[in-house]
């Protein structure tokens, strides 16, 4: 239900980073993950695309960018994908503090 995260003014987007660690060196970003949203007057909405979920069941997440990884089980620091920010910003989301 992506359409239902487009309302930039009245929900508040959850947003999770993590990291992708493959071997090659460029693939190394934080990519941000959209886990749910809070409408105004309403109660937080998860979407199923937990990063822990994904950790402890070992399925893939999908980042903004639109990259569907397994989230490793321990994140290191890594500079947020260009891409995944572009689009956090441009829909008036607040970042993950990194
Ligand atoms: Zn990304």
């Amino acid at each position: 239900m992506v359409s239902s995260v487009t309302s930039k003014i009245e929900t508040e987007q959850i947003v999770t980073s993590s990291t992708q660690v493959d071997d090659e060196d460029h693939e190394r970003f934080t990519h941000i993950v959209l886990e749910g949203y809070t409408p105004k007057d309403g109660e937080f909405v998860a979407l199923d695309n937990s990063v822990v979920g994904a950790m402890i069941n070992a399925t893939p997440v999908m980042a903004l960018c639109g990259k569907v990884w397994v989230p490793g089980r321990d994140p290191q620091k890594y500079p947020i994908c260009p891409t995944c920010k572009e689009i956090a910003e441009s829909m008036g989301w607040s970042l993950p503090s990194n």
